[in-house]
């Protein structure tokens, strides 16, 4: 059975899932794994989702290039609640913290922390551009950054395999909920990576966290142990009942990926779509105007202006009407958004960067 009806899906998340993907879980609902139930019908400690739940850890341990010291967790209560989380664990009120800046989300995980300690600072701040330099204080207990700023769409390039600043030997933790799994990943220099699931690698509901054992032995203990590293690393994020659904679905999303030729063929991909976008804007003669500066425009996101506000409303319109939906820019900046996810198929890029061309040649 194909889909009937499917948009080409722009949303920046949840966001468009692969057709295969989501063919497969639902050839799988009534009986998964030869159980005669679905996965979400299943108690977590039974034997088939536990064998599931395993082989999700290690696949995902793999594919983030971590080693030994490195362990991976599957929580709940999505990114939002990391920002919190990282202070509760690191930081007691006289410690201090920086954070680096480069928009929405950024600015989120600072707030986070400044509720827990007064010696939260600002490291750097940019916006549409990636910073000159970055304050570093050797008492800090981290810096915090934001590998891609999905409203604002700006992204730190190279940050899936090495910290893209100079931190002197502080630990850094890097919010990556909008570009993991975009490319291969090496995020063994970081002390703590973390991302919804929701953009790259499945449905929301499950944050992926990897976190540098040292952290996970050193982390506060005086706070409630649910928000504890150590509880969930010492049952394999088993502790309590787990959003089993959603790590099925990341399973699923693996083994996509896998099929796909795994992440090198995805992060050609992710050029080919990017190059497709913002080489619309680059042939539009001005008419579309991307606010990010060269070098920091991320290729999940890529956002633009149009002349007026008026135009963006109707190319919106107009292209709902083609069947490409979720393109409206956040409502906190407004203009266009495109979000260019993994599952979004290269050829929904180009269509997107067709009818952009064709809506500047009509209206332009
Ligand atoms: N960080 C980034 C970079 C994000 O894009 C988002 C969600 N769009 C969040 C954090 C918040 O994620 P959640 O809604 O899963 O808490």
């Amino acid at each position: 059975m194909t889909a009937t009806h499917r948009v080409l899906n722009f949303s920046a998340g949840p966001s468009a899932l692969p057709l295969l993907v989501l063919e497969r879980a639902r050839a799988e609902m009534l009986d998964f794994d030869g159980t005669g139930m679905s996965v979400m019908e299943q108690s977590h400690r039974g034997k088939a989702y536990e064998a599931l739940h395993m082989r999700v850890l290690a696949r995902l341990h793999a594919l983030m290039g971590l080693g030994d010291d490195h362990e991976v967790l599957l929580l709940q209560g999505g990114a939002t609640q990391i920002f919190a989380q990282v202070a509760m664990n690191m930081l007691s009120p006289s410690d201090g913290a920086g954070y680096i800046n480069l928009g929405t989300w950024g600015e989120k995980a600072e707030a986070a922390a400044r509720a827990l300690s007064n010696h939260v600072r600002n490291a750097a701040k940019c916006e549409a551009c990636l910073p000159e330099s970055v304050l570093i204080d050797s008492a800090w207990k981290y810096v915090h950054m934001t590998s891609n700023e999905t409203v604002h769409g700006v992204q730190w390039p190279g940050a899936l395999t090495q910290v893209p600043f100079d931190a002197r030997g502080l630990d850094v933790v890097c919010d990556a909920s909008s570009d993991i799994f975009s490319r291969p990943m090496r995020l063994s220099d970081y002390a703590l990576v973390y991302a919804g699931a929701q953009k790259n690698l499945g449905p929301s509901g499950v944050t992926v966290v990897s976190v540098r054992k040292d952290w996970i032995a050193g982390g506060r203990s005086d706070i409630p142990s649910i928000f504890q590293w150590r509880t969930h690393a010492k049952d394999h994020s088993l502790h309590n009942t787990p959003p089993t659904f959603a790590i099925y679905m990341v399973d699923l999303v693996l083994d996509w990926i896998d099929q796909l030729g795994g992440l090198q063929v995805v992060a050609a991909r992710t050029d080919e779509k990017a190059k497709a976008v913002y080489g619309a804007i680059a042939a539009s003669a001005g008419f579309y105007r991307c606010p990010v500066e060269l070098g920091a425009r991320s290729e999940m996101n890529p956002v633009f202006r149009l002349p007026s506000e008026e135009l963006e409303a109707r190319f919106v319109k107009e292209a709902e009407a083609h069947g490409m939906a979720g393109l409206k820019g956040h409502r906190s900046v407004g203009g266009i958004r495109a979000s260019l996810y993994n599952a979004v198929e290269p050829s929904s890029a180009h269509a997107l960067a067709a009818f952009m061309g064709d809506f500047a040649t009509r209206v332009g």
